[in-house]
C-alpha cells in the first residue's frame, strides 16, 4: 500500500548509474522526491571526503530513506585490489549507515550470494553461516556488519547474479559472444538465479512501502534474500539468452546447441564462486506480500528490450 506519507518522502539514491541504479532512478520515484547520486557525485573510495559532501547533503535534503546501489562489483579485480574494494563495499558502508541513523532515514543495502561458499544443494536462508570464498564477498560482507552495527532502521538485500538492460552483466556478455563466434564454453556446474534490476526494484519499492514508517524496533528490520524464482547453471542460462534473441530475430553465430558445458575447473578465474547460490527467498515473500516471477520471466523482458532484429535472417 503507498500511503499519504510515502508519496512525500525523500529518497537519497547512491550508484545511479550502475545496473541497479539506473532502474532505481526511475523506479523510486513513486516514493517521492528522489536525489539521484553518480560516482562524480559523491565517490565512496574516499570515505573522508564522502562525508564532506554527504553530511550537508544529507542535512539539508532530510531522506527518510537512503538506498545504495553502489559498490565495487569488480569481482575478479578485488583479488588484487582488496584496499580499494574494502574502502567502498565497507567502509563508505559504515558511514552511510552512520549518516542514514542520525537522519533517523531507513538505509537500504544490497549484498550477495558470495558472502556464502556454495557449498550444500539448499538455498541458503539468511542465518545460514556466512564464509565467503573472494575478496569481494569478503568486503561485502563486512559491509553487511557495518550497515546492522550503524543503523538500526536498516534493510540488507542479498541477491544473485543481477541482470538488466543498462550496464554490464552476463547476458549482454553472452549475447556479443555469440554475435561475434560461432562457439562458446560456458560454466555448467555452478548453480544460481538470474535477477533482473527491475524486480529488485520493485521489491525496493515494496519493502520501503511498508518499512517508511516502522519504528526503529520493528522486527521486520534486517536482512533479506531477495532473487527470481526458479534456478539454472550459467550453462543453461547461455542457451536461454541465446536461443531467446534467435527468436527475436536477432542474427547470432552462436546457437544454443553450440554452446558447449564445462566444469568450474576448466575455466579459472582470480576469484573463486560459490558453486551453490541459491537463495531462499521465503522470508521476504512472507514480510512483505512481494510476488518473485521466474528468472526467465525478467531475462524475456531485457531481451525484449535489447533485441533488435537482424538484416540478415538465422539460417
Ligand atoms: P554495477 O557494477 O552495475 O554498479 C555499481 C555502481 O557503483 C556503478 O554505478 C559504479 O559507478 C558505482 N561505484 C563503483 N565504485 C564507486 C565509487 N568508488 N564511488 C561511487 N560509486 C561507485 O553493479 P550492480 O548494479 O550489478 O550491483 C548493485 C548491487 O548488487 C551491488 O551492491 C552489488 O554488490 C550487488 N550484487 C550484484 C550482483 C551482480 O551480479 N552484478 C550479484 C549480487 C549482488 P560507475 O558507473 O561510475 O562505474
Amino acid at each position: 500500500m503507498v500511503t499519504d506519507m510515502s508519496h512525500r518522502c525523500r529518497v537519497l539514491l547512491l550508484g545511479a548509474n550502475g545496473q541497479l541504479g539506473h532502474t532505481l532512478s526511475s523506479a523510486l520515484d513513486i516514493l517521492g522526491e528522489v536525489r539521484a547520486l553518480t560516482r562524480s557525485d559523491a565517490d565512496l573510495s574516499d570515505p573522508r571526503a564522502l562525508e564532506e559532501t554527504l553530511k550537508p547533503l544529507v542535512q539539508s535534503f532530510q531522506p527518510h530513506a537512503i538506498v545504495n546501489a553502489a559498490a565495487y562489483t569488480a569481482v575478479d579485480k578485488a583479488e588484487t585490489e582488496h584496499d580499494a574494494a574494502r574502502r567502498v563495499n565497507a567502509h563508505a558502508v559504515g558511514l552511510l549507515a552512520e549518516l542514514a541513523q542520525a537522519a533517523n532515514a531507513v538505509l537500504v543495502h544490497y549484498s550477495t550470494d558470495y558472502v556464502f561458499d556454495g557449498t550444500g544443494t539448499r538455498p541458503w536462508v539468511e542465518d545460514d553461516p556466512t564464509n565467503p570464498l573472494s575478496v569481494y564477498g569478503q568486503t561485502k560482507w563486512l559491509g553487511e556488519k557495518s550497515v546492522a552495527q550503524h543503523c538500526v532502521k536498516h534493510l540488507i538485500l542479498r541477491t544473485s547474479w543481477v541482470v538488466g538492460a543498462h550496464g554490464n552483466n552476463f547476458l549482454k556478455t553472452m549475447l556479443r559472444l555469440a554475435t561475434d563466434r560461432d562457439a562458446l564454453r560456458v560454466v555448467a556446474d555452478q548453480i544460481g538465479v538470474p535477477t533482473s534490476t527491475e524486480l529488485l526494484a520493485y521489491v525496493t519499492v515494496k519493502m520501503l512501502e511498508a518499512m517508511l514508517q516502522a519504528e526503529s524496533n520493528d522486527k521486520r528490520f534486517g536482512i533479506y534474500h531477495v532473487a527470481a524464482s526458479g534456478e539454472t547453471s550459467w550453462h543453461a542460462y547461455a542457451q536461454y539468452v541465446i536461443a531467446g534473441a534467435i527468436k527475436r530475430g536477432a542474427y547470432l553465430k552462436a546457437k544454443p546447441e553450440s554452446i558447449e558445458p564445462i566444469p568450474t575447473s576448466a575455466y579459472p578465474l582470480p576469484a573463486p564462486r560459490p558453486a551453490n547460490s541459491r537463495l531462499d527467498t521465503e522470508k521476504v515473500r512472507a514480510n512483505f506480500c512481494v510476488a518473485l516471477p521466474s528468472w526467465q520471466e525478467g531475462v524475456d523482458s531485457i531481451l525484449d528490450d535489447l533485441v533488435k532484429p537482424s538484416v540478415s535472417k538465422n539460417p
